[in-house]
């Protein structure tokens, strides 16, 4: 194996993954990911068929997938060992078929690849740079590093306490997994807009929690409401608050505030409007969620 056209075409690859997320907000198609350019050639970055994918110009696996498994609310299926690490199964259950070689092939050699995370249907959250650390024959599965801290833990797993490892782990997990997989999932129940203001710039827009993450907020869509960054702000600060039949209310003493135009059209201008919901009812937020915050929201106003 030519290490060197291995770290050279996976670096161009990423470039060009982040280049084309810049253009879908995130997540990908698997079409929006196969014309990479390799010395004149178009390489697929996705696998089509199954799980692994390694293109015919490396000698080692490029990527994997996992596929969304239906129901409307993106699940975290994601298997974590003891260590918190993630795992992700083998091709088939022969150890040496082409896909599992390929995987074992990055592995030993410490390649970086690229994990397709599925969110709905055909569209895909990418996550990398990840490595494959190691290999459990006994439930046929790899365990996947997400970044250069959790490969040295791997390989210093005898000396180091494995509370220490599996916090480490469960916090680039939802770094790295979790948070840029909830914002896509929400970003894309909503259609891609803000639900106060309908704004369409998905760089602009963020999942917001109902129920804060440093209050144990679950990512999962029904916790969340695709806004755009000022209403963001707003609703974390309750200077906008959301009634839980999802009218939007503006706090009384900015309502009553003279300002620019970003104040009188942002802010006082969606109060007494809908809140704009997704179409799929399982993607609405939860309404025990909303009157929760709403309490809080009243509490603070
Ligand atoms: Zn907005």
């Amino acid at each position: 194996m030519d290490l060197g056209l291995e770290w050279d075409f996976r670096e161009r690859a990423f470039a060009h993954l982040r280049a084309v997320q810049l253009r879908t907000g995130g997540p990908v198609r698997q079409a929006e990911v196969a014309d990479f350019d390799h010395l004149g050639e178009r390489v697929r970055l996705m696998p089509t068929m199954r799980g692994i994918w390694k293109p015919r110009q490396l000698g080692a696996a490029l990527s994997f997938v996992t596929t969304f498994s239906g129901g409307g609310i993106a699940p975290y299926e994601d298997v974590e060992g003891p260590d918190g690490l993630l795992r992700y199964k083998w091709q088939g259950v022969d150890p040496l078929n082409a896909d599992n070689r390929a995987m074992r092939s990055a592995m030993e050699n410490r390649l970086p690849l690229i994990y397709f995370k599925g969110i709905a249907k055909g569209l895909y959250e990418p996550i990398y740079p990840v490595t494959l650390v190691g290999e459990e024959p006994g439930q046929m599965q790899f365990v996947v590093a997400l970044d250069e801290v959790s490969v040295g833990h791997w390989e210093h797993r005898n000396v180091i306490d494995l509370e220490t490892v599996r916090r480490y782990a469960m916090r680039m997990t939802k770094v790295r997994v979790h948070q840029p997989v909830f914002r896509s999932v929400v970003l894309q129940a909503y259609g891609r807009r803000c639900a106060l203001c309908n704004l369409g710039h998905t760089e602009l827009l963020d999942a917001a929690h109902i129920r804060p993450d440093a209050e144990g907020g679950d990512p999962v869509v029904t916790n969340g409401i695709s806004m755009c960054k000022i209403h963001h702000a707003a609703y974390d600060a309750e200077i906008i608050g959301i009634r839980p039949d999802h009218e939007i209310r503006v706090r009384d003493d900015v309502l009553v505030e003279e300002d620019g135009p970003t104040l009188r059209y942002a802010l006082q201008g969606v109060h007494g409007q809908q809140l704009q919901l997704p179409r799929q009812r399982k993607a609405r937020p939860s309404t025990e969620l909303l009157d929760e915050r709403w309490e809080k929201f009243l509490a603070t106003a």
